[in-house]
């Protein structure tokens, strides 16, 4: 399967308040959206660059991944989506071409959209996300 487009890049912050501005007033984006995500303890704000979106990830929880990746780095670049027709084949065909999987089953990400992981070991450390295509 070949995906559409890049759907998002996530980047962790401290702040949502204190970054938000950065990317309103420094890079002239808008953030669109707010969501709270509970299922990955994490608030999110949305931006739009043409079809890719920027996904700013603050913790709700020191003990959620998120939290932890802050704490550990600092934050910055957390992942990168591709946008894919069907989540749950893209995760499959990945899985069979030797590709280790986070969620071997599509869970529920922000937007209403089902999301995958793939493992960092496998994606060169780059922490890899199979997306919905809305
Ligand atoms: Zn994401």
């Amino acid at each position: 399967m070949k995906p559409t487009h890049i759907e998002h890049i996530g980047i962790a912050v401290k702040s949502l308040e204190e970054a938000i501005p950065f990317y309103e007033k420094v890079l002239g984006l808008e953030c669109y959206a707010v969501e709270e995500v509970e299922e990955q303890k994490v608030k999110t704000a949305f931006f739009k660059v043409g079809q890719t979106k920027i996904e700013l990830l603050e913790s709700t929880d020191p003990e959620g991944p998120i939290g932890k990746f802050v704490e550990k780095t600092g934050g910055g670049m957390h992942h990168m989506a591709f946008a894919y027709d069907d989540v749950e084949k893209a995760l499959k065909e990945a899985e069979e071409n030797g590709c280790r999987l986070i969620d071997k089953t599509p869970r529920n990400g922000a937007e209403g959209l089902k999301i995958g992981f793939l493992h960092p070991k496998s994606t060169f450390k780059v922490l890899t996300e199979i997306c919905g295509d809305k």
